[in-house]
């Protein structure tokens, strides 16, 4: 049994990670200042002896005896993410400097959420974690991807300065049940449109690709590699690709909806292709996603229909 501090664990994939560390026997703190996530995520886990829940903000220090740190902290949607720029990069660069001094202090091991966002909108494809991506440092996006690249950094600079014992998990596009309803990303916009039979916003032509990985393979990877040795950054996500087009049209197949496809401005430095190649994580972590892009989506309507 371990005690295991997850910051941002009232948001989408932290309220999913707590729960199964919980139900491996472990001690959970979850700390959140509640910012995109809800207690709603994580109701049936209080009252369970072994869970806390601390209000907190990770631009501010923070001290517990703790063996494991997952920080999840961070907005991730573009819409969550760009409502306040400086606090964005405030959170991923103070957060991961105050959770990296925790883990320095208790000579605990640290999980950086990272994302595919810090290879930017990509000149090569699929994604292989040597490439160093192609960012704007001064768009829309920056304060998120910028943000993250640097939080790579510190973890790398703990590292080698501290001998800070870490794992840097890049993130794709994730989804499933308990995403914010009104978070603006794509699976939640369009399973929402659907549902109401209103028109479905495609950004662009919908030519842009995204490949979705479905929350519990996230989970399992996230544990995976917190439980190897592996100190470099990983590409976690699901390789099944598809136009934005396309996958406005399955939604809409999917739940039988009378809804039309609209087109709508592309925003600023949108990803054109964005496509994990996993063979690092297979290799090394022994895990592939398991969820049918079919089956993720069937759970996560089913989640939005109970919702609205
Ligand atoms: P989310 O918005 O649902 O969860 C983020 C959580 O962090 C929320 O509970 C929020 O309240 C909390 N939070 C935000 N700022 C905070 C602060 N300053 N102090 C304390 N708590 C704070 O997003 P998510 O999709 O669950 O993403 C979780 C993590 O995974 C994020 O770091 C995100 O960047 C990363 N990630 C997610 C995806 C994805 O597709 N979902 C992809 C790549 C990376
Ligand atoms: N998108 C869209 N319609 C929407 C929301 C998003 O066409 O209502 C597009 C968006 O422009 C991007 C892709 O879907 O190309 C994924 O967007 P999301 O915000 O989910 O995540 P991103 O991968 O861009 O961070």
């Amino acid at each position: 049994m371990k005690r295991i501090l997850i910051t941002g664990g009232a948001g989408f994939i932290g309220s999913h990670l707590s729960e199964r560390l919980l139900n491996e026997g472990n001690d959970i703190i979850c700390l959140d200042n509640f910012y995109t996530g809800s207690k709603d995520n994580i109701r049936h886990l209080i009252g369970n002896n072994r869970f806390e829940l601390v209000r907190h903000d990770v631009i501010n220090e923070y001290n517990i005896e703790i063996d494991e740190i997952y920080n999840l902290a961070c907005p991730a949607s573009p819409v969550h993410y760009q409502y306040n720029p400086v606090k964005t990069m405030k959170t991923s660069v103070m957060g991961i400097i105050n959770m990296l001094e925790l883990a320095k202090r208790c000579n605990a091991k640290i999980l950086q959420a990272s994302t595919s966002e810090v290879y930017g909108d990509p000149k090569i494809h699929p994604q292989t974690e040597e490439y160093w991506g192609n960012v704007n440092p001064i768009g829309l996006r920056s304060c998120y991807d910028e943000g993250k690249r640097a939080a790579e950094t510190l973890m790398i600079d703990y590292r080698r300065q501290n001998n800070v014992n870490i794992r840097i998990a890049r993130i794709f596009n994730t989804y499933g049940p308990k995403m914010a309803l009104n978070d603006g990303r794509v699976v939640s916009n369009f399973i929402i449109q659907a549902l109401k039979n209103e028109p479905i916003t495609v950004y662009g032509t919908g030519s842009q690709t995204r490949a979705f990985c479905y929350v519990s393979d996230i989970v399992d990877a996230l544990i995976k590699l917190m439980n190897s040795s592996y100190s470099l950054p990983v590409n976690l996500g699901n390789p099944d690709e598809h136009s934005i087009l396309d996958f406005a049209k399955y939604i809409i197949e999917l739940t039988n909806s009378k809804s039309e496809i609209i087109f709508k401005e592309l925003p600023m430095d949108d990803p054109m292709q964005r496509e994990p190649d996993i063979s690092l994580a297979k290799s090394i972590l022994n895990w592939e996603p398991k969820v049918s892009l079919k089956e993720g989506l069937l759970n996560t309507i089913k989640y939005f229909e109970e919702r609205i």
